[in-house]
């Protein structure tokens, strides 16, 4: 069997939910496919959650906003008389419900309750869509196997649990084909978890896994994994191998094009992915697998960019080193503070540590820090990986570019530059 998964972009419209069935209609085997929520629609859902939990009325035109363009997406595929708008309803009306009700204090749990609709609303139509395309295939609320404890937002994957349901749902007795949900889980007592933002990749990693598929595609916008992202460097040109551990160290330094827990999974079950196109089926897109997993002779260089980066720069005000108690102590904060750290320099007397500029700002890691530190920091940062660099992708990329720390290793060289993108 194989696992396909389809992101937001790919059911976008009527015209992608038609792609998708005869993308599927086409493939041979038993599958399971995996579809995100449609669109845009997990971001305006985070938007209805945020009107919902600062309780303001606004919440119901965000709502009718999501209701409308799902409403848009099914008139142009089905004929009113068709049973999805009663489903479709029904679903909007549990929506309706919790939005009635006094948000509690606990922010990522509130989320994790409404989040999960994109991925249900927009399954549910594909599914329906599939059928009266002649396409028979099973809707599955993965809720009810994909269990997770409750770290709401980024909820961990109990594996073995997991593993026995998911054996026992996806069983292909007599089904040839399911659908059902990324991104999302349910705790034991059946509360709706998220993965975290664009985590379907992860479910379609850990469904070909447990269900030990040939192969895992994920069907996506672009030809296939590119050396650079577009949005921020010339000339990007398709990788069409790549391994297994070079595809981590990509999407872990911020190549965003598959979700950075979708390799381990794979990668211990030797199970291939492939990222290709569902705009040119046809392409062969980039295929990372065991096959792959080899030293590369010639390898091109590959730029991955990781923006939102702040620097803080510790020092000890009374011109002494910087010692391990001084080096466990700060890092013990960072942790603390649940800081996602990039890149490290040590020097004498400073410790430089670029991390991810957080969702409530740095002050209170700067306050913690300032009591035993001189502590600055400089914003607007970017940090750019080059992997496999030469001298001329340095001088290409880097070259006019005012650099703040450089770092290099045999294959890889790192630089925090100041932002000149909008
Ligand atoms: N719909 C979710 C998101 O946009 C999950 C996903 O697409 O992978 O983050
Ligand atoms: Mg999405």
């Amino acid at each position: 069997m194989r696992v396909f998964k389809f992101g937001g972009a790919s059911v976008k419209d009527a015209a992608g939910v038609k792609n998708l069935a005869s993308i599927v209609g086409k493939a041979e085997g038993r599958l399971v496919v995996v579809v995100s929520a449609m669109g845009k629609i997990t971001n305006a859902l985070e938007e209805l959650i945020r009107l919902y939990v600062n309780k303001d009325d606004k919440k119901w035109e965000q709502l009718t906003a999501i209701k409308n363009y799902h409403t848009q997406i099914m008139e142009d595929l089905f004929d009113s008389s068709d049973p999805v708008f009663s489903e479709i309803d029904s679903m909007f009306f549990r929506i309706e419900d919790r939005l009635h009700r006094l948000p509690s204090l606990n922010f990522n749990f509130e989320y994790d309750q409404f989040i999960g609709y994109g991925e249900l609303l927009s399954t549910k139509i594909v599914s329906a869509y599939l059928i009266k395309s002649g396409i028979k295939n099973k809707w599955i609320d993965i809720r009810f196997s994909l269990k997770t404890d409750d770290k709401w937002r980024e909820a961990n994957v109990d594996e073995e649990l997991s593993a026995k349901l998911i054996s026992q749902e996806f069983s292909f007795a007599d089904e040839k084909i399911y659908l059902t949900q990324g991104f999302i889980g349910a705790t034991n007592s059946d509360l709706t978890t998220s993965l975290g933002r664009e985590g379907s990749d992860y479910t379609a990693a850990i469904l070909g896994s447990i269900l030990k598929a040939e192969k895992v595609e994920i069907w996506k916008d672009v030809p296939g994994i590119l050396n650079a992202d577009p949005q921020y460097f010339k000339n990007p040109v398709k990788i069409d191998e790549m391994s297994y551990r070079e595809a981590v160290e990509l999407t872990f330094f911020g190549a965003k094009v598959i979700h950075p827990k979708t390799i381990k999974p794979l990668y211990n079950n030797k199970i291939p992915l492939h990222v290709r196109s569902f705009i040119e089926p046809e392409v062969e897109g980039t295929i990372i697998g065991p096959e792959q997993d080899k030293e590369y002779s010639n390898p091109i260089p590959v730029f991955v960019m990781k923006s939102r980066q702040v620097l803080i720069t510790l020092s000890q005000p009374d011109f002494s080193f910087m010692d391990e108690d001084s080096l466990a102590w700060s890092f013990e904060i960072f942790h603390e503070l649940g800081m996602k750290i990039n890149l490290i320099q040590l020097s004498a007397l400073n410790l430089s540590i670029s991390i991810d500029v957080p969702e409530h700002g740095i002050m209170e890691l700067i306050e913690k820090l300032s009591d035993q530190f001189e502590v600055k920091y400089n914003d607007g940062l970017s940090l750019i990986t080059i992997r496999h660099y030469t001298a001329e992708a340095i001088k290409n990329e880097i070259g006019h570019r005012n650099v703040y720390v450089e770092q290099r290793t045999r294959r890889i060289a790192r630089f925090l530059v100041k932002n000149d993108h909008k």
